[in-house]
């Protein structure tokens, strides 16, 4: 197979990534999570969705898709089973370091996107990568080392109001959908309808008291069709991203 056709880096050799870096590839880094996603959605639901989008837009710019870090940083759902959190300053300082050893190896474009989209984590990814191009002021003010970071759901929730409910979020309509179209058979039966929301300001340690089902949304509305949908949306726009970073 020709390099052209290979997305993942790290089934690269040590020949072809110095090829990779000549040629100015765009690297792209998922970010996930271990985290609750209701009764009917797997905890590696915020990974799975940008690796897929990831692979797709990389395919289609001819770029690279790192090693993905499925871990992520999750307050909200912490105390729900199967979250496994890790903390803010754990995931500045993994991504600050991931970014600086491709730097290290060449590469001076970077697509970081996150599937999991709590402020908590996107604040973390946005410092590591502000931190990375002060350390190289002289490539970041000439523009050619640059770094993008963003969620899918910065994508996927455009058609909240549109297509879908306003409120939709946790487990809801959207991302039932998406994960039905990317691995069907990780989505159960038995999600419901539920709007429920913790308190607006207060920091709690007991959020089921509030949102005993950890989803907001509604999972019964969720379709392939949607989902494939949506993941096209986000793809193109992704991809449109990675060209605009190619320049
Ligand atoms: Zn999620």
């Amino acid at each position: 197979m020709s390099m052209e056709n290979r997305v993942w880096f790290a089934e690269l050799t040590m020949k072809e990534v110095k090829e990779a870096a000549e040629a100015n590839k765009v690297i792209i880094i998922p970010v996930g999570s271990v985290e609750e996603h209701g009764s009917h959605l797997p905890l590696c639901t915020d990974s799975i969705q940008p690796i897929y989008v990831a692979v797709e837009a990389a395919k289609r710019t001819n770029s690279l898709v790192a090693p993905p870090l499925n871990y992520g940083v999750c307050t909200t759902t912490r105390f729900f089973s199967g979250t496994i959190s890790i903390s803010f300053h754990s995931l500045y300082r993994v991504i600050l370091e991931i970014v600086e050893e491709f730097i290290r190896n060449g590469f001076k474009k970077f697509l970081i996107l996150s599937g999991h989209a709590e402020e908590e984590q996107m604040t973390a990814l946005k410092l590591a990568a502000h931190d990375v191009m002060c350390k190289h002021m002289k490539e970041a003010k000439e523009r050619k080392l640059r770094i993008i970071v963003c969620s899918d759901y910065d994508f996927a929730y455009e058609f909240r109001g549109k297509y879908f409910s306003e409120l939709d979020g946790h487990g809801g309509t959207i991302e039932t959908s998406r994960v039905m179209a990317i691995r069907p058979e990780l989505v159960k039966e038995g999600g419901s309808e539920n709007f429920q929301t913790l308190p607006k300001f207060e920091i709690t340690v007991e959020p089921a008291k509030f949102w005993p089902d950890g989803i907001r949304g509604d999972p019964t509305a969720a379709s392939v069709e949607k989902g494939k949908f949506l993941n096209e949306h986000i793809i193109n726009e992704i991809v449109k991203l990675i060209d605009e970073l190619k320049k």
